[in-house]
C-alpha cells in the first residue's frame, strides 16, 4: 500500500464510520478469515463494522469467531441491504472487480460510501477510492496483517484477529506450499501464533472435519478424472446426480482439483462442476509452473484468478463443454509439453 493509501486510510478512520466489509461470492477460508479479521480489528478501534457476505459460506468456516455475525445477502436480505444502504465505508476484500459479488453487485454500484479494495488477483478494476492491490502477496489475510501495521496497530491483534488471519493465510497458501508463500508469510505466521493463533486447532477445524458423503463424493470424482497425456493435463466433472447421490453440502468439492496436481508430470487441472440451480458449470483450474491459468480462465471461461490458481463458468453442458475444453487445449499444448 502506498504511502498515500495508508494516509487516506488513516484519515478515514480517524473519524466514526458505518463499515460494511464484503467477501466474494462463494467465500473461501482467506475471503472469510480476512473479512472477520478486519472486523474484529475494526470494532476494537471503536468503529462499527459488519461482514455482509454475498452468499453462504462452507460449515468448516463457520467455527471462526465472528462467523454467527455474518449477514448472508440471500438469507438475511433486508438486514443486509439496509447495512449497505446506511454505509459511509464499504471494504472490499479478497475480490477486485464487483461481477464477483453476484446479486449483490448493483447495490455497491449505487452505493456513495468510500470504498477501500484489499486484494491479491490479477486485473484490478477501479471502483475503489482507497486501493491496496498486490499479486505477488500470498493471501488476502496477509495484506489485512499488513494493513494493521502500516496503521500502527499490531499490538492490537487478539486472539481472535490472529486465528481469523492465520486461517487465510493457511488455506491460500495450501497450508504454506504454494509459490506465494515468502519467508515474510512464515514470520507473520510466527507473529501470529504469538498473538494467540491455535495453529493446530485451525488445521483440524478446516481438514479434518470430514462427513463419510464428502469422502464418497471424493472417490468418485477420482473415478471421473481423466487423463490427457499428451497435454500434461488432467480433469475432473461432477455431475448435480452426482452430488446429489453423495449429499453434496458447500465446501465439499474444495480441494478436489488439487489431486490432478499431485499425478507426476501433470501441469494442468481441472474441475467442472455441474450447478443445476445456477444453469452453470463453475470451473475451478489449477497449474503448477509457468503455465496460466489466470490467462486461460479469462481467455475461455469467463473467469480470473491468480498464476497458478483460478476459476470461470460455463453455460453448456458437461459434455459439450469438456469438448471445447479438449478443443482450446491444441492451442495450448507448445505451452503445456515444453
Ligand atoms: P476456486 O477455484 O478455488 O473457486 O478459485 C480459485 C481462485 O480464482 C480464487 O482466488 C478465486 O477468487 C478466483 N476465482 C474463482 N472463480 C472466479 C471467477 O469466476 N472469476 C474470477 N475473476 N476469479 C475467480
Ligand atoms: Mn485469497
Amino acid at each position: 500500500m502506498n504511502s498515500e493509501n495508508i494516509k487516506a486510510l488513516k484519515a478515514l478512520l480517524s473519524v466514526p464510520q458505518k463499515i460494511v466489509i464484503v467477501p466474494h461470492k462463494n467465500p473461501d477460508g482467506d475471503a472469510i478469515g480476512s473479512t472477520l479479521a478486519l472486523k474484529h480489528y475494526l470494532e476494537s478501534k471503536g468503529q462499527q463494522a459488519v461482514v455482509v457476505a454475498p452468499n453462504d459460506f462452507p460449515k468448516f468456516l463457520k467455527w471462526m469467531p465472528g462467523a454467527n455475525s455474518i449477514l448472508n445477502f440471500e438469507r438475511d436480505n433486508g438486514a443486509a441491504k439496509k447495512a449497505v444502504n446506511e454505509a459511509s465505508v464499504i471494504f472490499t476484500l479478497d475480490f477486485n472487480h464487483l461481477g464477483r459479488i453476484g446479486q449483490m453487485q448493483p447495490f455497491l454500484e449505487e452505493s456513495n460510501a468510500t470504498f477501500v479494495m484489499v486484494d491479491h488477483h490479477q486485473a484490478p478494476a477501479d471502483y475503489a477510492n482507497i486501493m491496496y492491490s498486490d499479486v505477488a502477496m500470498s493471501s488476502t489475510c496477509e495484506m489485512v496483517y499488513n494493513v494493521i501495521e502500516f496503521l500502527d496497530d499490531l499490538n492490537t491483534i487478539s486472539e481472535d484477529i490472529a486465528n481469523c488471519l492465520y486461517t487465510g493465510i493457511m488455506t491460500d497458501t495450501g497450508s504454506f506450499k504454494f509459490r506465494a508463500t515468502t519467508s515474510r508469510t512464515h514470520r507473520v505466521i510466527a507473529d501470529l501464533i504469538e498473538k494467540g493463533a491455535k495453529n493446530t486447532e485451525i488445521h483440524h477445524n478446516i481438514y479434518d472435519t470430514n462427513s463419510p458423503s464428502r469422502l464418497h463424493l471424493l472417490g468418485c470424482a477420482l473415478k471421473n478424472m481423466v487423463i490427457l497425456e499428451e497435454y500434461n493435463t488432467a480433469y475432473i466433472t461432477l455431475s448435480q446426480e452426482e452430488l446429489d447421490t453423495y449429499n453434496y453440502k458447500k465446501g465439499d468439492t474444495e480441494g478436489f482439483v488439487n489431486y490432478g496436481l499431485t499425478l507426476d508430470g501433470i501441469r494442468f487441472a481441472v474441475i467442472f462442476i455441474e450447478n443445476k440451480e445456477e444453469g452453470i458449470l463453475k470451473i475451478s483450474f489449477r497449474s503448477v509452473g509457468d503455465f496460466s491459468v489466470n490467462q486461460f480462465a479469462r481467455n475461455h471461461f469467463e473467469g480470473g484468478g491468480h498464476d497458478n490458481a483460478a476459476g470461470g463458468k460455463s453455460d453448456l453442458s458437461i459434455e459439450e463443454t469438456t469438448k471445447r475444453f479438449k478443443k482450446i487445449l491444441i492451442d495450448y499444448k507448445a505451452q503445456l509439453t515444453s
